[in-house]
């Protein structure tokens, strides 16, 4: 991991937040640790989950961001797993939220790290695909941080057009098991 960009925690997090000491250094294992109170802090990946949906013609069903980060990108249908929520409820919340679809049969795929960058920081992630199937199309209708779906051949997906170096990274993997 490079550390050299201004956003990233090791350049934003300046003093001790149990104490408020200023010797609240960052180590080579990615954590901070402050040397007058002791108190030791990780920097971990933040769990994401992505879901790979075809429709019945072999399309895979992407999203158009609204929102920041990579706002009008494509992306995959999913987002953030809570705190304390499993990988699996958080799959079946995002996709439900995202585009009133329900899973019914799901398996993981494969995972890749990306840099989540909002709001003057950024966020380590580890994005969980997932091989998805819905119980139907019928009540299709995006919302919260989709503004569009659309479907396309995985051969003709545009990876310029993807906004994550992660969902690139699955998008490209799922094409190439599919070919
Ligand atoms: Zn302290």
């Amino acid at each position: 991991m490079d550390n050299h960009e201004k956003n990233y925690p090791k350049n934003i997090f300046k003093y001790c937040p149990g104490c408020g000491s200023a010797d609240f250094i960052f180590q080579t294992d990615h954590s901070f640790k402050c040397l007058d109170c002791g108190l030791h802090y990780y920097i971990n990946s933040s769990a994401s989950v992505a879901a790979l949906i075809e429709n019945a013609d072999g399309n895979l069903l992407l999203t158009r961001r609204l929102k920041d980060p990579m706002k009008g990108s494509l992306d995959l249908p999913g987002g953030f797993v809570d705190v304390l929520e499993t990988a699996e409820e958080a799959l079946k919340r995002e996709i439900k939220e995202e585009l009133n679809l329900e899973i019914k049969e799901f398996q993981f795929f494969a995972s890749s790290p990306n840099r989540y960058r909002f709001d003057g920081i950024v966020y380590f992630t580890l994005d969980l695909a997932f091989l998805c199937k819905i119980v139907s199309f019928d009540d299709i209708k995006p919302d919260d941080d989709a503004a569009d779906y659309i479907f396309l051949p995985p051969a003709q997906i545009n990876l310029e057009e993807v906004g994550f170096e992660s969902i690139k990274n699955i998008i490209a993997s799922y094409r190439k098991q599919k070919s």
